[in-house]
């Protein structure tokens, strides 16, 4: 029929699905799909590429998951050296308290 066909296909595992999210109009917390995407593996994605806007339920789940993952490690990481400073500044004040 049209000349132009939309592909259709998740953009991260090529299946169709009968529910799919797209990446520029789902939004979770302050950021849309595509920018977790593209954050999670590196693509390139842009709203004027030719390629699928839309993930299957399946990749919904690995993204949200894996985002969740991310930014548990991010705040991990962050406390790991808040403590580590802190810890430093306690021995440092300690080994004053001492001499
Ligand atoms: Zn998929």
């Amino acid at each position: 029929m049209a000349s132009e066909t939309k592909i259709k296909c998740c953009r991260t595992c090529l299946k169709e699905d009968s529910l799919m999210f797209d990446l520029f109009l789902e939004r979770l917390e302050s950021s849309n799909l595509a920018d977790m995407l593209v954050s999670c593996t590196k693509l390139k994605i842009r709203e004027d590429d030719s390629l699928p806007k839309q993930i299957c339920r399946y990749c919904y789940n690995c993204l949200v998951s894996f985002s969740h993952f991310c930014n548990m490690a991010q705040k991990a990481e962050d406390k790991l050296k808040e403590a580590m400073l802190n810890s430093e500044g306690f021995n440092h004040n300690s080994e004053d308290l001492n001499q």
